[in-house]
């Protein structure tokens, strides 16, 4: 694969992981947190910020409204966001839904616009809607720039969508190391596709949700032998800068110390050697072998589960708690507690299939979730008086 040195300014600020002030309730973006990033990522150099009509629980295009577009001048910034096609019952709800988030966003027009989470149900939708000569449309009256799809399915039926809209303008895929070869992301294959018609490549989920971020201690040491200073999530930011035909890396960022890591990576960037990636091969053999649950934490499965199932915060207690090797009484079955108070438990899932049709990763949520469920569901034996490991 060609790789590439002129990434600078090359990384675009996420708007689905937003600083939360209670970590249970994603509606609770915590303002003054979110101000003081944006200020930051704008001052080091940055200009451009992504969000989507559903994230955080429809508050994430409010919420950069406030803290970005209220803020600074429109010149100082490009802002792209996202049609939720599961929202798109007829032609017309494009149109209210446009036209919502212009005004969710504060305003009067986007640098770049997609079609969101397209695979084949979506890209049904979207013929059968005419969304993508609506797309046009907005560019013609000036409303967009630029107009695109995010996509999550296979690569053939990415070369089927982009043989019949060659007048897309850039296409968004999930792109990582740990999905780089996977059989259900398949990251290289999308990205070769893309790159054969000459798709410029937006790039989301390099860090994989956090767990590039957050790995394995066998798999960190791997990387702190060879970079001691260099942090995993750096290692998965240069994975990604540096592919050819990438021209922007999103990674969500929540806290000051992410935006000034993340920035630094792209302004100093140094693309990753042979070694390195050699080492990363490594690393992905060792995440593979981990018994965890690839969830990116995206949340689409949330909104149509009939139990309300709060299915990623269950997938990362879980993984939490394998990764720990904590077996039994963890902290992580005191958060599961606290979520279930007012969500549906791992117990209740009845298997109907509704979150499996739209989670981006394919993951067969049912069957994990009876992991989950064996894991949390069952009163540790420190709850029933038993000798079960104290938190
Ligand atoms: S399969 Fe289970 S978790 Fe998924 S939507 Fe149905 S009830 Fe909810
Ligand atoms: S289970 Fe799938 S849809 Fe749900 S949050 Fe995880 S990756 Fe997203």
């Amino acid at each position: 694969m060609g790789r590439r040195e002129d990434t600078f300014g090359r990384l675009g600020f996420g708007g689905l992981r937003l600083p939360l002030t209670d970590a249970g309730n994603q509606q609770s973006i915590d303002a003054d947190a979110l101000n003081a990033l944006v200020d930051l990522f704008l001052a080091r150099g940055f200009t451009h910020f992504d969000t989507a009509y559903t994230y955080h629980g429809y508050r994430s295009e409010k919420a950069i409204r406030e803290a970005l577009v209220r803020r600074h001048r429109r010149e100082e910034f490009s802002l792209a966001t996202k049609l939720a096609m599961h929202h798109v019952k007829c032609p017309e709800d494009q149109v209210r839904l446009f036209a919502e988030q212009l005004e969710n966003c504060g305003v009067s027009y986007f640098d770049y616009y997609f079609l969101h989470n397209i695979g084949a149900p979506a890209y049904h939708t979207a013929c059968a809607m005419d969304s993508f000569e609506f797309g046009q449309r907005l560019k013609r009256e000036g409303k967009i720039k630029k107009f695109g799809i995010s996509f999550h399915d296979t690569p053939e039926l990415l070369d089927e969508i982009l043989t019949n809209h060659p007048e897309l303008d850039v296409v968004l895929l999930q792109i990582n190391y740990l999905d780089w070869e996977s059989p259900g992301i398949q990251s290289r294959r999308c990205y070769e596709v893309a790159r054969k018609h000459g798709m410029p490549v937006f790039v989301m989920e390099p860090c994989k949700g956090g767990v590039l971020a957050n790995l394995p201690k066998r798999a960190e040491r791997l990387l702190r032998a060879f970079a001691p200073d260099a942090s995993p999530a750096s290692w998965a930011i240069r994975f990604a800068a540096g592919l050819a035909g990438v021209s922007m890396v999103l990674s969500g960022m929540s806290t000051q110390e992410q935006v000034r890591e993340n920035t630094s990576v792209l302004t100093e960037f140094v693309p990753l050697s042979d070694a390195e990636l050699w080492i990363l091969d490594e690393v992905v053999s060792v995440l593979h072998e981990e018994r965890e649950i690839p969830c990116t934490a995206c949340r689409y499965c949330e909104e149509v589960c009939p139990n309300r199932i709060a299915i990623p915060d269950y997938f990362g207690l879980y993984n939490s708690a394998k990764r720990d090797a904590v077996c039994g009484f963890s902290s992580q079955f005191v958060y599961y507690l606290n979520i279930a108070g007012t969500r549906g438990r791992a117990k209740e899932c009845v298997c109907c299939g509704a979150c499996e049709a739209v989670c981006p990763q394919h993951l067969h949520i049912s069957r994990y979730l009876k992991e989950v469920s064996a894991e949390f569901d069952v009163p540790p034996a420190f709850f029933r008086g038993g000798g079960g490991k104290q938190v």
